[in-house]
């Protein structure tokens, strides 16, 4: 049988990309709906078929533990909401998955870890990318090294966010460029490394102070990674762009997109084209995770590898205050 998922939070992303891929799933499917807004209940229901005994709002949440329809809750919140839904729902004794950023610090990440631990529950990040056979690719480079080590990388993941008044600008409810864009540049220069980095150098600005007074709108950052390899960073609220490009010892990778929801592609040196065919990404996302929970396999983006790009987002926002060199 399918697993049964329940989505927390009925926003964009849920909307226009998780609930849809759930049409395509083979091992799991949409069964429960978490929101605040009860004008969204009757369109969801109606929509993806949604039982009213599936239906909770953020007060009734708890009681997801007495539904044996509900395998896995998949919380889709603003990131200062992440650390207290997975909690919950861990507690009720459900598979986590979380969208990213994990939470806005490191101690929220071992809190949420700790809890799903306790409870005996299995807690993903919503890392798509890791799940597209484009980044494998540049994963297995990484890995097999057949250029020889990385020497130097630039990792660039941004956007043009033309709203005001929205979570992504206000610091309380987590947001902040770092968090949201940010964690692609740095997943991009920790997968195609294999490395976690020792030291941080960094500057945030904004070009649009009227919307970004709390939170920055752009940051550019420096990591050394422990093999001497030294990554670039740029992420941005203001600028779109996306690309990994990465000099090895004798050779190069160049990816661009690297991490869209769609037609990530690249080429090496030697000529090698990436380009998989991936049908739906979120939709293989969670049947990789929904297979490996049937399976009591790992999860392939557990917590601790959210937690490990919190802790660089941590140090990014440090050096920047400080205008000096963090180390990790
Ligand atoms: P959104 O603002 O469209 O949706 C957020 C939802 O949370 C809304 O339905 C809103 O009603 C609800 N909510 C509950 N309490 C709230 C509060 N106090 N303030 C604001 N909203 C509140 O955001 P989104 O773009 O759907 O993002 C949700 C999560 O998904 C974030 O963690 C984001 O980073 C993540 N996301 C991930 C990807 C990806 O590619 N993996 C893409 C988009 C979003």
């Amino acid at each position: 049988p399918k697993l049964g998922v329940a989505l927390v939070g009925l926003g964009y992303y849920s909307t226009d990309l998780l609930a849809p891929a759930l049409e395509l799933t083979e091992h799991c499917e949409l069964k429960a709906i978490v929101t605040g807004s009860p004008e969204k209940i009757p369109v969801w229901q109606e929509k993806y078929g949604i039982l009213d005994k599936n239906v909770y709002s953020y007060d009734t949440y708890d009681n997801i533990a007495d539904n044996p329809d509900i395998d896995v809750v998949y919380v889709v919140l603003p990131p200062s909401m992440h650390a207290e839904y997975t909690i919950r729902a861990a507690q009720a004794g459900k598979h986590v998955w979380c969208e990213k950023p994990m939470a806005p610090s490191v101690a929220d990440c071992e809190a949420m870890i700790k809890a799903c631990a306790d409870n005996k529950v299995k807690l993903s990040i919503g890392y798509r990318c890791q799940h597209d056979p484009n980044v494998q690719a540049y994963m297995k480079v990484a890995k097999e090294q057949p250029f020889g080590k990385v020497k130097m990388l630039t990792s660039a993941a941004g956007y043009f966010d033309g709203r005001a008044n929205h979570w992504k600008q206000n610091k309380a409810l987590g947001g902040g460029v770092l968090g949201d864009m940010g964690v692609y540049a740095i997943q991009g220069a920790r997968l195609a490394t294999g490395e976690e980095p020792i030291s941080v150098l960094a500057q945030t600005f904004t070009t649009r102070p009227e919307i970004y007074h709390e939170v920055e709108e752009t940051a550019m950052f420096q990591l050394e990674f422990p093999s001497g390899a030294r990554a670039s960073c740029q992420t941005s609220f203001g600028i779109s762009m996306n690309h990994l490009k990465v000099t090895y010892e004798k050779g190069w990778l160049a990816m661009e997109p690297h991490s869209s929801y769609s037609r990530n592609k690249g080429s090496m040196s030697d000529g090698t084209v990436i380009n998989f065919e991936l049908n739906n990404q979120q939709a293989k996302q969670m049947d990789d995770d929904a297979l490996a929970l049937k399976l009591g396999k790992d999860m392939l983006v557990p917590g601790e590898e959210g937690l490990r790009d919190i802790r660089v987002v941590e140090a990014v926002y440090k050096a920047a205050a400080l205008n000096d060199l963090v180390k990790l």
